[in-house]
């Protein structure tokens, strides 16, 4: 019998393949009392235990590919310093010996105990140690209890060909792996649209789904099933009729790209003249051949903060600098627009959750370097280092008063003067400009594009913090609206602001990758765009059909008008008529 689940589709495109469950999740402990003659029996029960999982991590790191892109060696390292770690250990020993009790609760109670530490700590970055514990921990009571499912998600890093990925959630770091290690699809139970994993598979051009409840209860492992990414939808158990009829969407899909591709070394101008600039969001050095394959004309958002995942220690200024040099050299004279380091919230440096109640709102992107300037620091000399070798823009994520800039700008004259005096180059002309990304930013956009050289609109925060709805919480995932008009008059607002100051003013949330925003944009006064590589072309098309003067009149008309429902279905009208 078919079976279909609904989930929220976040990258599009038709995979059918063999479904790899990874279950995951907190492991359920009990205590049990142990007769005094084999105290010494459950200790060895537990060394073994720990020994295996020692084994476990080993064989994982050997099977690491070499081309892997993200350090994942290390990530692994960490964990078996761990389990060579007497806290973790010993500890757990005198426990079974004091209160006679069971190996996993002993476990359980040195882990509450470790939790507890991490906890108080003040230092963000070592709190979120805390999830490696945990990690640890699982693997070793999983072998206690004899849990035939000790997966890791990415499977170690065994080959998991066209296999359909699915997870409770994932963190951008596996969701990298995984793809490495060519699986076809994902879907998760967790996460929103504007999630960075979300963001990920549509920069990696898998189909994926979030938010898919049920897929635990109702998949089996191993069976084949469907996965459409723009319908949102699962299907196991399908029949030959309907396997059919995602094979022909399958290559429809690819007719598509084919069109699509065609599009690659056209221009991006309107139908009344106005050359609009198609940029591209990168994550990672390597999606710059996908850039110029693409034909943007430069990057309008390098999400720095993969360079720092993974890892143990963040990549030291020359790392970072050997990195900013290599993609702009790829970028071959196109402009490289380099965010400083947006790390916290559901980006964190180590792949894990950073123990906050409240992440999004917390110390994350500028706030977070501002108080670190060890992290800051270093990443501010790569950059401008690096803008010896080419043209770069550096962007400064999530401000929120002028204060904060004022600060970032005073670094930066710090820095310029240091590598002066240490006869080390730099061009004096690197663009400084800031993402647009709270509310309280849009609302003082004349301020800051007073005092800056571009601006840029980070539509996935500005839409979290406007309608206040985390955009990893598929709960509240209903609300997500970048149609609203509190979202819309900020955008307009922050256009304004940088057409009356006389600065460039770009979009790179993925509200500018949307092909049904596109002439609403356009009419907003928005000229420059900043996407994943995927959308160009399709935006693109939907450009060189526009014409913006007779946009612009009804783009006002739709903004003077909030009554329920006229927006949406003006902004539906501009897009299917001949504009
Ligand atoms: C945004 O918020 O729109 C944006 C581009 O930044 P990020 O998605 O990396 O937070
Ligand atoms: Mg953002």
């Amino acid at each position: 019998m078919s079976l279909a689940l609904s989930g929220i589709g976040v990258s599009r495109g038709v995979a059918i393949g063999k479904a790899h469950i990874i279950l995951r999740g907190t492991v359920e402990v009990l205590e049990s009392a142990i007769p005094k003659h084999l105290i010494e029996d459950e200790v060895a029960r537990f060394l073994k235990a720990v020994n295996c999982a020692r084994q476990q991590l080993e064989d994982i790191r050997v099977r690491i590919p070499e081309n892997t892109r993200v350090d994942i060696a290390a990530f692994i390292d960490t964990h078996l310093l761990m389990l060579d770690d007497a806290t973790l250990v010993t500890t757990p020993v005198d426990l079974i010996r004091e209160h006679g009790c069971n190996a996993e609760w002993a476990l359980k109670l040195q882990r509450d105990a470790v939790v507890d530490v991490f906890e108080q700590m003040n230092d963000a970055y070592l709190r979120t140690r805390r999830d490696d514990v945990d990690h640890v921990i699982n693997r070793v009571q999983r072998i206690l209890m004899d849990d035939e499912d000790q997966e890791d998600a990415h499977n170690g890093g065994a080959a998991l060909d066209n296999a359909i990925v699915l997870a409770y959630d994932l963190t951008p770091a596996e969701a990298v792996l995984l793809e490495h290690q060519g699986i076809s699809a994902f879907a998760t139970e967790c996460g929103g649209p504007l999630s960075h994993t979300a963001i990920l598979a549509r920069s990696m051009q898998i189909p994926a789904l979030v938010g898919t409840h049920g897929l635990q209860r109702y998949i089996r492992d191993g069976e084949t099933i469907i996965l459409d990414g723009l319908q949102g939808v699962l299907i196991a158990g399908a029949d030959e009729q309907t396997f059919d009829y995602y094979r022909e969407r399958q290559e429809l899909e690819y007719q598509r790209q084919l069109e699509l591709a065609r599009l690659t070394d056209t221009p991006a101008i309107t139908r009344d003249g106005m050359s609009i600039n198609l940029m591209a969001n990168i994550e990672l050095p390597e999606d710059i051949d996908a850039v110029s394959r693409e034909s943007a004309r430069g990057v309008g958002l390098y999400r720095t903060e993969f360079l720092f995942m993974n890892r143990n220690n963040p990549p030291d200024e020359e790392e970072q600098y050997d990195v900013y040099v290599s993609v702009i050299e790829a970028l071959k004279g196109k402009p490289l627009t380099i965010r400083t380091l947006d790390m916290g919230a559901d980006k964190q440096v180590d792949g894990g959750n950073r123990i906050c109640s409240n992440p999004a709102l917390g110390l994350r992107a500028i706030r977070l370097c501002l108080k670190n300037h060890s992290l800051f620091k270093p990443q501010i000399r790569a950059i401008l280092r690096a803008s010896a070798h080419g043209p770069v823009r550096l962007m400064i994520p999530m401000l929120c008063n002028t204060q904060e800039l004022h600060q970032v700008l005073s670094l930066i004259n710090d820095t310029k003067n240091a590598l002066q005096r240490e006869s080390l180059a730099f061009s004096p002309d690197v663009k400084i400009g800031g993402m647009i990304e709270v509310p309280a930013a849009a609302l003082s956009a004349a301020d800051f594009a007073s005092q800056m050289d571009f601006l840029s609109i980070g539509t996935n925060d500005l839409i979290q913090y406007t309608l206040a709805i985390d955009r990893v919480d598929d709960e509240v995932n209903y609300l997500y609206d970048p149609l609203h008009p509190a979202v819309l008059r900020l955008i307009k607002m922050t256009i304004d602001a940088g057409v009356d100051a006389g600065i460039p003013v770009s979009m790179c949330g993925e509200m500018a990758g949307d092909p049904r925003y596109t002439r609403l944009l356009l009419g907003m006064g928005l000229s420059e765009f900043s996407m994943h590589h995927t959308a160009l072309q399709e935006v693109k098309r939907v450009i060189n059909s526009s014409t913006i003067t007779s946009l612009i009149p009804l783009v006002q008309e739709l903004l003077d008008n909030t009554k329920p429902g006229h927006i949406p279905s003006r902004v539906d009208s501009l897009n299917h008529n001949s504009r």
